[in-house]
């Protein structure tokens, strides 16, 4: 009998995770590598969250916490989707994890049934397909094209909808693209949505804060709709928290029940003074916050630069994107090219190539679906970026 389960032999081990492993075990090694692999801002957590977790520590916040977070938190979660996305949720309506992962993760264990069909607009965050997989839920894959600025249409997804279609998952700002849905596109989904009886939407805003064009618009937003979204968020990106692994979600109350009656045989609950700091992150209004403003201003200036830098590659295409941190540029005019003995042939080969002749960190698209691609996170600092991208420009001339 083989000591694995099917289940974890068959799963694939995160690339975003694995790459930046790679990186990190190179650097350790002596080498100069430049990594833009992880998607985890370089700022600090805010003094004020740190404070509040020093104070949960003193005030024996150390027991414990209710399985589906402190009383206080949901509150303060409440008021954070009233106050920033004008959106009205019960406490009971909110469970907190560990991390934004751990909710998607729960969220699909309770919702998709072996067979059940998962729509996952392509390219998407690396893990949701596997955590449809161990659900054994069957992904569709409904592809986007970097024409349409990788944005999934109502037409799309209405075809790729059957009588088995359970979910539709999506992040938006995206990972990895950096583009976002419009309040009209939004409106868009939910007008399929609402015409498929038992069908729901995972709307991961987990990169809320990070947007250069405006308001953040929500598909829970529409009152015909908002009874079958479950919205993802946490204080990872947009407060720079990513290791105080803090995610919740806000869900129609018999969906956010099984979330926590799951969560209650897995995890107990999340950290208690992880929470307590995450009560102070909730209080801070995106629009006054000096540190949430701050760091949005130096993604959009190392966004405009690297956009830049990239354009000045020959033969890649490229987005410009609207939130987030991440560039995904189509890479694919160099597969066929040689270097030495080395041929690319597709975006696994172009992330290695890039690894071992630049000293430069990347994810291949093919993680996220999209083999044309590689991802590109920014969330490094200008110095380092600006020697990224010439390196990265350096290598790409050797490829013939
Ligand atoms: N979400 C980040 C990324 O895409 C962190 C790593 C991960 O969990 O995948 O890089």
């Amino acid at each position: 009998m083989e000591i694995l389960s099917n289940r974890i032999q068959n799963m694939a081990e995160s690339e975003t995770l694995a790459m930046t492993a790679k990186a990190r075990e190179l650097k350790a090694a002596g080498k100069d590598v430049i990594s833009l692999s992880i998607g985890e801002p370089d700022f600090n957590t805010p003094d004020t969250v740190k404070e509040a977790a020093k104070k949960a520590i003193d005030d024996n916040f150390t027991h414990y916490p209710p399985v589906g977070g402190y009383a206080d938190l949901k509150e303060a979660i409440c008021e954070k989707f009233r106050r920033d996305n004008g959106l009205d949720y019960k406490p009971e309506q909110i469970v907190v994890s560990t991390g934004a992962k751990q909710s998607i993760y729960q969220l699909v264990q309770c919702l998709v049934n072996p067979g059940d069909e998962v729509i996952i607009p392509t390219p998407f965050w690396v893990s949701y397909k596997e955590i449809v997989r161990v659900a054994e839920g069957k992904c569709v894959y409904v592809q986007t094209q970097i024409e349409n600025n990788f944005k999934v249409t109502a037409e799309q997804l209405e075809a790729a909808i059957t009588p088995r279609t359970k979910l539709i998952m999506f992040s938006s700002p995206s990972n990895p693209t950096g583009m976002l849905y419009t309040k009209e596109e939004l409106r868009a989904i939910a007008d399929v949505v609402v015409r498929h009886d038992n069908l729901f939407v995972m709307a991961d805003e987990i990169y809320e804060h990070i947007n250069f064009v405006g308001r953040h618009e929500s598909i829970a937003q529409f009152a015909d709709v908002k009874e079958r979204v479950i919205t993802v968020n946490g204080v990872a990106k947009g407060f720079a928290m990513t290791g105080w692994r803090i995610g919740f979600i806000a869900a129609p109350t018999v969906i956010a029940k099984a979330c926590q009656k799951l969560q209650g045989q897995v995890t107990s609950a999340t950290c208690s003074i992880a929470q307590k700091a995450t009560v102070r992150a909730m209080q801070m209004d995106p629009t006054t916050s000096a540190d949430i403003l701050n760091m949005r201003k130096v993604f959009q200036e190392r966004r405009d630069m690297v956009y830049k830098l990239l354009c000045e590659i020959p033969g890649l295409k490229v987005c410009m994107p609207q939130g987030a941190f991440y560039f995904f540029p189509d890479v694919s005019s160099y597969y066929g090219k040689h270097f030495g003995d080395k041929t690319i042939a597709n975006s696994t080969d172009m992330a290695f190539y890039l690894l071992n002749e630049a000293n430069v960190a990347t994810v291949m698209g093919s993680a996220f679906g999209d083999d044309r691609c590689i991802r590109l996170s920014y969330a490094t600092s200008e110095d380092l970026l600006r020697e990224a991208l010439r390196r990265m420009k350096e290598a790409l001339a050797k490829l013939k």
